[in-house]
């Protein structure tokens, strides 16, 4: 992707010097993301580790600038999805922190996870079992347990006995054991109580036993935000570190977290003034109901945009004014610019985030789109410049 460069006399509103072959950007708030993590660090208090997840390349946010902010702040490892962020995070400079692969791993890949040093996730007997027999040195793993998701692990009826065997392989050391439990509204924070305890319980048999397991963890951002019980000494959060809810209003109050995808921006390239002009075709056919201008941005489904579905009205902020959304094709989207005043070429469009009193927020553009806010980050992810604000 092409770097923000600044070549041209053209200047933003804050007097920095503006691209203008760059038309969409995303801005991504680094103090935001130091923020969050004092809080969480507040929540689950002193001696809990913090393994922030940049699954997804941080869920779609500058995965490299995120890694080295989270271990800047002493996060005590970083959380990775694949292979592909691990390496990410490697290559932005991070050689000595603890990396941990939550999964995407076959046994025949375990090598090239040891190789960068990384703390594989063993979730069936197979990974255990490749690396036992790939090394010769003492090989640190992650011992993933399906408590009750049904997804990856070894399901927590019979885990104690399949952690005790891996711990006996030559050469693997049982660094952390964990679990997930994701959940959103109040039923599912009844079975994640219900399932960490059994979790708890599988931990303290093996204590019991004689395995003592340096790092155990059960929580992501949904536990950690709710505040689900737990005898661990780590967590892993991930979303709500960027500043995206967990849960509904309702279960908690999320207010004091600070979105990390502060901005998406894009500018006019296009004013159609005269409505006389608009005929019902196949995009005049909102538009031509609009009595005042309409206005294209660069900003289409190629770029992430989706239209909200029916029963939604979406909205971008163009001088600090609604310009409701009228059409989003592949390559660009329509705005009704009726309440903007005297809209010219150029122009900042604000399609997440603040411009005057007005914001729209990324549960704004997943309630429009009836989609989560994972889908819609992810959507977005790598397909615009990002302009990283230190
Ligand atoms: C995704 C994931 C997390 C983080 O989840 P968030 O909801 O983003 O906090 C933690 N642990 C595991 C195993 C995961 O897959």
């Amino acid at each position: 992707m092409k770097p923000l460069t600044a070549e041209t006399s053209e200047r933003d509103r804050a007097g920095r010097p503006v691209d203008p072959t760059i038309l969409n950007r995303m801005e991504i708030d680094l103090k935001a993301l130091d923020h969050n993590f004092r809080l969480v660090r507040k929540i689950v208090g002193p001696g809990v580790r913090i393994h922030p997840s940049v699954k997804s390349g941080a869920y779609g946010l500058a995965i490299s600038d995120v890694a080295q902010r989270f271990a800047a702040l002493g996060a005590e490892a970083i959380s990775c999805g694949s292979y592909e962020d691990a390496r990410t995070v490697r290559d932005a400079g991070l050689t000595d922190t603890d990396v941990v692969v939550f999964g995407t791993i076959l046994p025949s890949g375990i090598p090239a996870y040891l190789d960068l040093n990384l703390i594989p996730t063993v979730h069936n007997m197979e990974l255990a079992e490749a690396v036992s027999s790939c090394t010769t040195r003492p090989a640190r793993v992650y011992v993933k347990v399906d408590a009750g998701l049904g997804r990856l692990g070894f399901p927590i009826r019979t885990a104690e006995a399949a952690i005790l065997k891996i711990a006996r392989m030559p050469n693997v050391v049982v660094e952390g054991i964990y679990t997930h439990l994701p959940f959103s509204d109040a039923d599912g924070a009844r079975w994640a109580q219900e399932r960490t305890a059994l979790f708890d319980a599988l931990i303290d048999r093996l204590r019991r036993g004689g395995l003592s397991v340096p790092v155990t963890q059960a929580r992501s951002s949904p536990g950690v935000i709710f505040g689900i019980n737990d005898s661990c000494n780590s967590v892993a959060p991930g979303g709500a570190l960027y500043g995206k809810p967990p849960l509904a209003n309702d279960l908690a109050d999320f207010s004091a977290f600070r979105p990390v995808l502060s901005a998406i921006r894009s500018r006019l390239i296009h004013i159609s003034p005269d409505a006389a002009d608009r005929t019902p075709g196949m995009f005049g056919r909102y538009a031509h109901r609009v009595t005042g201008a309409t206005g294209v941005i660069p900003f289409g489904r190629k770029d992430g945009n989706d239209a909200a579905r029916s029963g939604h009205t979406s909205f971008a902020i163009v001088k600090g004014v609604k310009a409701p959304v009228l059409a989003v094709s592949s390559e660009q989207s329509v705005l009704d610019l009726s309440n903007v005043p005297d809209p010219k070429l150029g122009d900042d469009v604000t399609i997440l985030g603040r411009d005057g009193e007005l914001e729209v927020t990324l549960p704004d553009l997943a309630r429009w789109r009836e989609t989560g806010m994972n889908d819609v980050l992810l959507m977005m992810s790598g397909r615009m410049p990002q302009v990283i604000r230190q």
